[in-house]
């Protein structure tokens, strides 16, 4: 149903975009396994990834156009592009609806005890961590780099930051993962951070994904609960489906994206590190607004540009069935 009022950045569906994940960098200092092959990607060359001028414009007409309100950094690794503060603190000082923006980032925890405090004063407000396990071998075995330690200083210096809420972002896979649950439950819960777990989604570089391979939302909730018994709370429009803990210690989320999409409501829009608008995690075309702002184009040139691939957005993904086609680009490529 259509809940837009003019000017709103609604698709042929009626869906309202209201949140834009942006690709700051197309590099990472990590190679995990369900998103990059070993050797990496073929990185871009640098005079193809957006400056953080061209970034802000994008941001801003869509803020002033369209009324675009959370904007979350991601990547590849965003903390790995230099002076990120400063973007951050660039798009802290645009307005939605004379508001300030909802600014988040999903990184993977290295280099927080670094950064966090400065993101944080530049005006960076909330954080996801990726972190698929806390067993230093199995880490290792996963992103191909020891740097578990980092990740966990990371997550202490973003609680000390003040980043409210941090999350942890956990990738279940099959054989795995799937028999950390519990304690990343326990984990959670000890350090007053909200875990996510994600279904596993065929974006990895390598192919390697299965449906066997993912572990569905039902599975996780129910072995979880058996240590630490669980309530669903009522859904809302955000992907994660919210569980509290029946003890009051906090809730963890599950993001069901295989096994209970949420394409109905879906309300994202993405720019890739060199400028392209998707629709879609899972689109198979997508707009080059990098080489309108680079050939001179307008703010209208743009906002035409946006409402058109907007306009074409599909009623849904459908992995796990013949129809689905998996994008050209990785998660990595994309910005998850
Ligand atoms: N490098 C940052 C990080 O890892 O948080 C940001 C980019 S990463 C592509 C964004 C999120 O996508 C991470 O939480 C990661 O776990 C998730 N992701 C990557 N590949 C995935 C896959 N095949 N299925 C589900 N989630 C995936
Ligand atoms: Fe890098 Fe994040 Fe992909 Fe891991 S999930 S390889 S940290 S971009």
């Amino acid at each position: 149903m259509y809940a837009g009022v003019m000017g709103d950045l609604v698709d042929s569906f009626g869906r309202v975009h209201r949140d834009l994940r942006i690709s700051v960098t197309d590099r990472c200092n990590l190679r995990c396994t369900y998103c990059m092959p070993a050797e990496g990607m073929d990185w871009l060359p640098r005079s193809q990834v957006l400056t953080f001028e061209e970034i802000h414009r994008v941001v801003r007409v869509l803020v002033e156009r369209f009324g675009i309100r959370s904007v979350r950094l991601t990547g590849g690794e965003p903390t790995v592009r230099a002076n990120l503060d400063e973007l951050v603190t660039a798009l802290a000082g645009i307005r939605a609806a004379g508001a300030p923006l909802d600014l988040a980032m999903t990184t993977n925890g290295t280099t927080l005890a670094s950064c966090a405090a400065r993101l944080a004063s530049a005006g960076l407000g909330r954080i996801n961590i990726s972190l698929d396990s806390l067993r230093r071998e199995r880490f290792a075995e996963l992103t191909r780099r020891d740097d578990l330690a980092d990740v966990l200083d990371g997550i202490a210096a973003a609680l000390d930051a003040g980043f409210d809420p941090v999350k942890l972002n956990v990738v279940v896979m099959r054989g795995v993962n799937s028999d950390e649950l519990v304690d990343f439950a326990r984990f959670g819960r000890e350090r007053g951070v909200s875990v996510r777990f994600i279904e596993f989604m065929p974006l990895d570089a390598d192919e390697q994904w299965s449906p066997s391979a993912v572990v569905g939302q039902d599975e996780i909730v129910a072995t979880i609960s058996k240590e630490f018994p669980l309530e669903a709370v009522v859904r809302g429009s955000e992907p994660a489906q919210r569980f509290r803990y029946s003890d009051g210690a906090g809730e963890v989320g599950v993001i069901p994206s295989v096994t209970r999409p949420f394409c109905g409501s879906c309300d994202r829009v993405r720019l890739t590190s060199e400028g392209a608008l998707r629709n879609c995690l899972f689109a198979s075309e997508e707009v080059d607004l990098r080489a309108i702002m680079r050939g001179g184009g307008s703010d209208d040139d743009i906002e035409r540009a946006v409402l058109a691939e907007v306009r074409r957005k599909g009623p849904g993904h459908a992995i796990g069935s013949t129809t689905f086609v998996r994008p050209r680009r990785s998660m990595s490529q994309i910005g998850g």
